[in-house]
């Protein structure tokens, strides 16, 4: 391989390798996940984490630093994939890490330890703002025009800005699946334009019906698989060490839905460490909702581990078998997080091995005390968000966090993300419940609705005005 960057498939026994200008979301031998890793020696690399300290004259410039504006594009040596002149910026990842000694209080910890990394002040209000630059930087520079993913809302939100701030313009498409998005975020992916498909399914009938559509139509595919994704989503690690003046924190927590954001910290941690430019990682925790704990139910049951890349794929397959068996569906108010089939569960195995990691879950009423808790004493978030907060609480009072220890909970989405989850809790009324939609056409002019189409590939294709190929 004589590119700098390049893509390599993570099962060790594999290691087929790809140009990063291919577009596959899986190995073309053994159907592994793909990372995406660098000749490092080959590229110029910054001495010390403090090099990025030269950007600070300019990252408040949208004019003049275009690229050090975006908490992203300011640490580009970290992921030296695209060329300056293809990046797609809208100003993500201006977001800030926050001491929070009055909500650390409440729930234990030493004054001075806390640290909330609000994720939700992004561009389109959830941290998938970090990965989607990345994605849509690549996409530009293959030339891609049309993007898609399925979602359980914040993705979808994100694209649909992307997709409209591209310089050309994208087709952003979003899968969604009956019944189970928070408004906030549909009305995002409406208003900036997307085209919105409603399949009558849950998120992972979805996710598989968006792979085969990307495949079959040649749509680019932005949902957490596409490994891209993941090297934006460092960035988020590189502002919370940034804030903490390149100090390593102890811990790091965050909710686990796809299992993307946890992968891509612990590669950020590992490529830091490895490249000597940090000494030691954090620990990691990963929060699943008890109603989506599938990581959970096979790291703490079932005792899966990453094992070098040849983690236990019977395990895990008898598991998913139990869970069709059962008709198996995901339940949790933190819908950011109700996914039962991980995409990149084998990557967050290994960033739990990386990060000497743990796995726990929190129930729906834990999860929305904790959000209430937030929103009291902080700047509030979604419930997904809430769900790590809610494991620190629990990792406290299990004495595998102390209060003393610098803990760091990444707050995923903006709380305005699902307002009624919020009223429902302060007042105890459903708000949906009380107003039945409608049926009514749209009559605006820039009305966007949503079109309902069957769980069925020919179906998504008329509806996307293409036939089935054969
Ligand atoms: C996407 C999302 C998550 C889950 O992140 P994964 O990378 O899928 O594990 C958690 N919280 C919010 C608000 C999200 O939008
Ligand atoms: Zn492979």
């Amino acid at each position: 391989m004589t590119e700098k960057a390049y893509q390599i498939c993570i099962n060790p026994d594999c290691q087929a390798t790809y140009g990063i200008d291919q577009i596959l979301f899986s190995c073309d031998k053994c159907k592994s996940l793909l990372d995406v890793v660098y000749d490092w020696e080959r590229l110029a690399l910054p001495r010390s984490l403090e090099y990025f300290e030269h950007r600070w004259g300019t990252k408040g410039l949208w004019s003049e630093g275009r690229l050090d504006f975006s908490g992203v594009w300011r640490f580009r040596e970290l992921l030296p994939f695209v060329p300056n002149e293809a990046v797609v910026t809208i100003g993500e990842g201006r977001t800030l890490l926050e001491q929070c000694d009055t909500l650390g209080r409440q729930i234990g910890m030493k004054p001075g330890r806390l640290f909330l990394q609000y994720e939700g002040l992004n561009p389109s209000g959830s941290f998938k703002d970090n990965g989607m630059t990345a994605a849509f930087s690549l996409a530009r520079m293959l030339g891609r025009r049309r993007v898609a993913c399925a979602s359980t809302g914040n993705t979808s939100a994100s694209l649909a800005m992307f997709a409209n701030k591209s310089e050309p313009p994208m087709q952003g498409i979003v899968f969604i699946g009956t019944g189970k998005i928070a408004y906030g975020k549909l009305s995002q992916a409406l208003d900036y334009g997307a085209l919105t498909l409603q399949i009558e399914g849950d998120f992972d009938a979805c996710l598989r019906r968006v792979m085969q559509i990307a495949d079959k139509l040649g749509i680019y595919l932005m949902n957490s698989v596409n490994p891209f994704r993941l090297e934006g989503q460092k960035a988020i690690m590189y502002r919370v060490l940034e804030a903490l003046g390149w100090q390593v924190p102890d811990w790091v927590i965050v909710p686990g839905g796809n299992l993307g954001n946890c992968s891509a910290f612990g590669k950020a941690f590992r490529e830091l460490q490895e490249l000597g430019l940090i000494k030691r990682v954090p620990r990691l925790a990963i929060i699943n909702a008890t109603g989506a704990n599938t990581l959970h139910q096979l790291v703490d049951k079932h005792k899966v581990t990453w094992n070098g890349g040849r983690y236990d794929r019977d395990k895990v397959s008898a598991l998913y078998k139990v869970m069709d068996d059962s008709h198996y569906l995901p339940h949790t108010i933190a819908s950011a997080i109700e996914i039962s089939r991980p995409v990149n569960l084998p990557k967050a195995l290994r960033a739990l091995d990386v990060c000497k990691g743990v796995v726990r879950e929190v129930s729906d009423d834990v999860i929305l005390e904790h959000k209430a808790l937030v929103g009291r004493y902080g700047f509030g978030c979604e419930p997904a968000s809430a769900a790590s907060v809610a494991g620190l609480n629990l990792l406290l009072k299990q004495q595998i966090i102390s209060p003393d220890e610098n803990v760091v909970c990444i707050l995923t989405g903006h709380e305005l993300k699902d307002p009624d989850a919020t009223v429902k809790y302060h007042t105890g009324i459903d708000m949906k419940a009380l107003t039945p939609p409608p049926a009514v056409t749209p009559t605006g002019v820039c009305a966007n609705p949503p079109r309902r189409v069957a769980d069925d590939l020919e179906a998504i294709c008329s509806a996307l005005g293409e036939t089935l190929p054969v």
